[in-house]
């Protein structure tokens, strides 16, 4: 059976979706950076940027938040892109830990094994592997200018989380160090541990980190920019990466239930893929335990149920003879 939804369908699902879950009180927001902790609860916000450009808001769509862990996704796309993918699977992996997103037991537990970009260990080489090596300020650029082209407008550098971040990040530091002991960074470890919390200090809104998505569902090609920033064959990798880990040790019950790939930060914001039709993205600061946003779960879970849609229905794929 082919399933249609129109816009306007979806549209009132999505607006539905906020009248549903707004009201929602669990979760507390991430404890651990004194800038996130005293982030307002309140904040809410919804967007979907479909394929062709279109974009559904709604709620605070243009509050500026900390990227956190979503940047992850863009460097590994970046790494991919400078060293391709066999290298990237080789010298980092795209394996789920199963562990919280910043364990130092996963790095004991796998020092001889490769992990993913999209954890805390895997996203500091990954860090570390951008090119130029040893040059922190070109570096920098080149993180920067790859958010800015996925999201199709520039990010803002939130100095104040950047220094809530930085002095108070002692588990990463010891990731980082760790990394070193096992030859798995491949530039200096302070740099490579800075340059990563800088990326994560990067603020957007969710209608930048919709088109974000929409670039990746819309195979590298940013709807909303016209601009190539990936060749189409990253989208599947960097979808499964997205997949297997973009909720940390919930990333199986995170697919069961809501059916699509979608990477969280512990600022509370969620961003989803689905190739080809819509990226999407979610925020609202309380999280749970594991780190993922209670109320952008429940919405994002909320538009996928009603809307019929999901990545392992294959009802729609056709093999002609
Ligand atoms: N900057 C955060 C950290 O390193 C990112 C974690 C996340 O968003 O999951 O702890």
């Amino acid at each position: 059976m082919e399933k249609r939804i129109t816009k306007k369908e979806l549209k009132k699902i999505v607006s539905d979706a906020y009248e549903h879950c707004k009201k929602i009180k669990e979760g507390n927001n991430a404890g651990y950076i004194p800038y996130l902790a005293k982030e307002n609860s309140d904040l809410f916000a919804l967007s979907l940027c479909f394929v062709d450009g279109d974009i559904i808001n709604i709620g605070d769509y243009d509050y500026i938040f900390g990227i956190e862990s979503i940047s992850k996704v863009a460097t590994a796309l970046l790494i991919m892109k400078e060293y391709g993918c066999e290298t990237v699977l080789n010298m980092i992996g795209a394996d789920a830990t199963g562990l919280p997103y910043n364990s130092i037991m996963a790095i004991l537990l796998e020092n001889d094994h490769p992990s993913t970009p999209l954890v805390n260990a895997g996203a500091i080489a990954a860090v570390s592997m951008v090119r130029p090596v040893g040059n922190k300020g070109q570096k920098w650029k080149s993180i920067c200018d790859n958010i800015n082209a996925l999201c199709g407008s520039r990010s803002e550098f939130i100095e104040e989380l950047y220094h809530s971040e930085a002095l108070t990040n002692f588990n990463n530091r010891s990731i980082a160090w760790l990394l070193k002991n096992y030859n798995r960074i491949y530039d200096d470890p302070e740099l490579s541990l800075d340059l990563y919390t800088k990326q994560c200090s990067l603020g957007v809104s969710t209608e930048q980190l919709s088109i974000f998505a929409a670039t990746i569902a819309n195979e590298g090609l940013n709807p909303k920019s016209g601009v190539r920033i990936f060749e189409a064959r990253l989208s599947p990798k960097i979808i499964s990466m997205i997949a297997s880990v973009g909720f940390y040790e919930h990333s199986g019950d995170w697919l069961f239930s809501s059916g699509l790939p979608a990477k969280s930060g512990v600022s509370g914001g969620v961003m989803g893929v689905l190739p080809g039709l819509f990226g999407i993205s979610a925020f609202a600061p309380p999280i749970d335990k594991a780190g993922n946003s209670v109320k952008a779960q429940a919405a994002i879970k909320y538009i996928m149920e009603k809307s019929g849609l999901n990545i392992f229905d294959s009802c729609s794929i056709r093999i002609d003879e």
